[in-house]
């Protein structure tokens, strides 16, 4: 199926509800079997078929099946949050001794979770430019069990040059992670670039109407997947069925959102460059962006998140255009139908290259309101940077 015919069919099974268009939503902790004999073969294989509510419903399976189906991968699972995702499959990887080569543009709570939690389990954390391409394999160490790549980079926008870390990581037999939010399954392919898992904070496009939390991870084959869900029925992480309801039913409409979104925010980060008090705009989708050649071969779109830097250097001069936005709310997270504003310390969030921009950085996500009138809402708040 093309892309389009296969977000509206993924995942559905109306034959098997009563020809009810969408999985319902099943809410299960109890699972009940006609014979010890069932009983016991289902815990024999608690990763297939109905279980027990912690395993997942079938309203799970349904959105996972979508998901995977969209990845490109063998199989999919969900946890309880994008982060939950992240934390869950690098356990499931990494143990006490063990080298981990971590992207420096990442998502800053997996820096924290690194920092932190894998740092007191015995996990040593290198972090690398994301621009490093091939000379990751400088990098490696005789104890290196991942690296994990995040395309384009939190709040930075760098573009990776996955095939290339992906060919010095298996190399040396380390497996290939990829943070893939920004893309979404649409944009970005990421079993045909290397990748051994794709991870998806379902929060931001796939739900795209910013009222869920949920994560998922896609991988290339079923011994990746046993791997990661072997570690998550030990640490009992598991998403809501009425968030997997919610995040399929988003996931329908996702490559519409994702055109109109890619397209108004082209447009305004086209008016952006042009605008004297922007020093820089952040966005791979733009031919003058250091990683359009990379995006250009490797991806099939954009999404709707950019960043700029500010000449301004003074908070107040800041805080005068991002309060006084009529449509861009302030706020992280993104992916939803609607514009946001955020700031950023990149500053304090790099360690392998060190971010030198004096001026602001503001996050922009852009919604599915009129462009023209985001563009006049950005005009009077660059206009309020004066003063
Ligand atoms: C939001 C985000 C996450 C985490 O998702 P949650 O569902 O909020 O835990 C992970 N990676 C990226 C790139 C994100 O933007």
């Amino acid at each position: 199926m093309k892309k389009d015919t296969l977000i509206v069919n993924a995942g559905r099974a109306p034959e098997e509800t009563h020809g009810v268009v969408n999985p319902p939503v099943y809410r299960a902790s109890t699972v009940t079997f006609p014979t010890v004999e069932a009983l016991e073969g289902a815990e024999r294989d608690p990763f297939e078929g109905v279980y027990y509510g912690r395993f997942g419903t079938p309203t799970t399976f349904a959105f996972e099946e979508a998901v995977a189906a969209l990845e490109g991968g063998g199989r999919a699972a969900t946890f309880s949050s994008g982060l939950a995702a992240i934390a869950g499959t690098l356990f499931a990887f990494l143990g006490a001794g063990d080298h981990l080569l971590m992207t420096d543009s990442v998502y800053a709570p997996t820096r924290r979770f690194c920092n932190t939690v894998l740092a007191r389990f015995g996990v040593e954390v290198t972090y690398y430019d994301p621009l490093a391409g091939s000379d990751v394999a400088g990098l490696m160490k005789e104890n290196t069990k991942v690296v994990f790549l995040e395309s384009p980079g939190s709040l930075t926008f760098e573009v990776q040059d996955v095939p290339a870390i992906a060919e010095a990581a298996h190399a040396r037999g380390a497996l290939v992670l990829l943070d893939n939010t920004w893309a979404s399954p649409l944009y970005f392919k990421p079993f045909a670039h290397g990748v051994d898992v794709s991870i998806q904070a379902g929060t931001k496009y796939i739900a795209g109407h910013s009222d869920l939390v949920l994560g998922t991870i896609t991988t290339r084959d079923e011994a990746l997947y046993r791997a990661i869900k072997d570690q998550t029925a030990v640490m009992g992480d598991v998403a809501g069925p009425d968030e997997c309801y919610l995040a399929l039913r988003g996931l329908r409409t996702l490559g519409v959102r994702l055109r109109q979104q890619e397209r108004s925010a082209l447009r305004i980060a086209r008016w952006l460059q042009e605008r004297p008090q922007v020093k820089r705009v952040l966005y791979p989708a733009l031919p003058e962006d250091p990683g359009h050649a990379l995006w250009k071969r490797d991806f099939l779109g954009a999404s709707g998140l950019f960043a700029i830097v500010l000449h301004a250097t003074e908070e107040a001069a800041v805080a005068r255009m991002v309060d006084g936005l009529r449509l861009f709310a302030i706020g992280s997270s993104w992916g939803g139908y609607e514009s946001l504003v955020s700031t950023a310390d990149v500053g304090a969030l790099r360690s392998a290259v060190p971010w030198t921009e004096p001026g602001y950085l503001l996050r922009l996500h852009i919604g599915l309101e009129d462009p023209d009138e985001l563009i006049a809402d950005l005009e009077a708040g660059l206009e309020r940077l004066a003063g």
